[in-house]
């Protein structure tokens, strides 16, 4: 019977350590998209253009009705381009923006550098997934040729009547609501309408834990998800445009603690940004190799714990409990020590 036990129990630890070493930790980097990805604003030089509208124009009327009606400046301009499609009699549908997303423009070596960060990642026993959360049109991402390397995309959309009419926006992601993304991901609650968000999620259930996530952005609009990230343990990127090389910004963003490096925005394989990225997926392999020596360290003191409690138990309960109970506690106790190694009297 002990024996037995014993057994069984040696089996079950093997299995357990077995599965800890064979876990795959994840890591999640963010994109902005808008001057992050790519160097232009697809609103203002593909969409906008698109409708035949001067996009200063655009822009100078979009401002005036969010300020004179204190409207969210993304739901403005949103609105303001459905405005125009009705003056236009040029009614939007998704596949419209699609078709724009397949021009818009994108930084050197962008194309290949989420199979090129992934292999990385993989050689150190990392899952490495991308996720895009970004102001700009959702549609327009989509039709992109990164599209399908995301796992997510969050950004502004439309709703679509059912003949497939952009009628009302979906959603408008603008710089304090693009952090409630991070929580989605960290906790895998993906769908945009889950407000399980909200719910608390002890460490070690998280989907990625915060300090596995990096966030990329450009400018004042990505400071509350930079912040959020680099305090919860991760490494949040300011990039600049290479070309133009204006650096105030991330000086800035540095200067004030709100991101942990900045480069310019070129992702092929020798810049400064691959390298910054690689030491990032670096530490996270190093601190998780650490966390999985941890895991296996505890299932031994975690046996220890319930001895001790169960041996607590019996102190208390001892006076009161019927015999065969007792033996039975007593039995259970002997096999525990038995089982855990190491002198522990
Ligand atoms: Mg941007």
């Amino acid at each position: 019977m002990v024996n037995d036990n014993t057994a069984n129990a040696q089996e079950a630890k093997e299995k357990e350590i077995e599965a800890i070493k064979s876990r795959k930790p994840r890591m999640a980097i963010c994109y902005d998209f808008d001057k992050t990805l790519s160097p232009d604003d697809m609103q203002t030089f593909t969409l906008i253009p698109s409708f035949e509208i001067d996009a200063a124009r655009f822009w100078e009327e979009s401002n005036k009705l969010a300020k004179e009606n204190l409207m969210e400046t993304n739901l403005a301009w949103m609105y303001q381009l459905l405005h125009y499609s009705k003056f236009k009699r040029k009614s939007i549908r998704k596949e419209y923006f699609r078709e724009i997303g397949k021009d818009v423009a994108l930084y050197k070596g962008v194309e290949d550098w989420f199979d090129r960060m992934d292999k990385y990642a993989e050689k150190q026993g990392i899952i490495l997934e991308h996720y895009i959360i970004s102001s700009g049109l959702k549609e327009i991402i989509e039709g992109s040729r990164i599209a399908d390397k995301f796992k997510r995309i969050y950004a502004s959309s439309y709703y679509y009547t059912p003949d497939g009419v952009a009628e009302w926006p979906a959603q408008a992601v603008n710089y304090t609501n693009k952090t409630q993304f991070i929580f989605r991901i960290a906790k895998g609650i993906f769908e945009e309408y889950d407000d399980r968000v909200n719910d608390s999620m002890p460490e070690n259930k998280l989907y990625i834990p915060y300090e596995n996530i990096v966030y990329i952005g450009d400018s004042a609009t990505d400071i509350p998800c930079m912040r959020l990230v680099k305090s919860k343990g991760g490494y949040s990127i300011g990039v600049f445009d290479p070309e133009k090389d204006i650096r105030q910004k991330v000086y800035q963003l540095f200067n004030d603690g709100r991101i942990n490096y900045f480069a310019p925005a070129d992702y092929s394989s020798r810049s400064e940004l691959t390298k910054y990225v690689k030491q990032i997926i670096d530490s996270v392999a190093a601190k998780e190799k650490m966390k999985t020596e941890q895991m296996i360290l505890n299932v031994d003191a975690a046996l220890f714990n319930s001895m001790k409690a169960l041996e607590q138990m019996y102190a208390l309960t001892k006076q009161q409990a019927p015999k065969k109970m007792k033996k039975d506690m007593e039995e259970t106790i002997r096999e525990m020590k038995a089982f855990i190694p190491g002198n522990i009297e």
